[in-house]
């Protein structure tokens, strides 16, 4: 058996998410294992001082489980500081913060990209489990 096939196995339920910027110029459809709904899904709320500002609730996917329905990612502003190691990626019309993202291309977090999931439609936000991160104190 190939490790494509066990990675595509239907046990594992997924859901899919449909996200937006608010002026609508970038949206995509996230898909996400465990659907959110389920207790062993979380979302990152963290501290720190990028994360309050933009108010990112976030969950990690793999950038092949992100499709873009409207705009491309290139054409999403980016800003990084400190040790630039993430960059933070917003709409440069409406300056929503939809995505981050680890600035190296190799490595264990080239493929992955955090998703603010506050841009996902029909999404309630108290039915989440929030997984606190202190990123402030790190
Ligand atoms: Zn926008």
């Amino acid at each position: 058996m190939s490790s494509e096939a066990d990675a595509a196995s239907p046990s594992k339920p997924s859901e899919t998410y449909h996200g937006s910027c608010h002026c609508g110029r970038f949206s995509y459809a996230v898909t996400y294992s465990p659907p959110l709904s389920d207790p062993d899904a979380s979302v990152v709320e963290c501290n720190c001082s990028i994360c309050a500002r933009n108010g990112y609730l976030l969950i990690y996917v793999d950038v092949s489980h992100i499709n873009y329905e409207k705009g491309v990612f290139d054409e999403l502003k980016k800003y990084t500081f400190a040790n630039h190691e993430i960059a933070h990626y917003f709409c440069p019309t409406c300056g929503t913060s939809c995505f981050a993202k680890a600035t190296a291309t190799e490595g264990p977090y080239a493929n992955m990209q955090a998703v603010n999931v506050r841009t996902f439609q029909g999404l309630e936000l108290k039915s989440l489990n929030l997984k606190e991160v202190d990123g402030k104190s790190r």
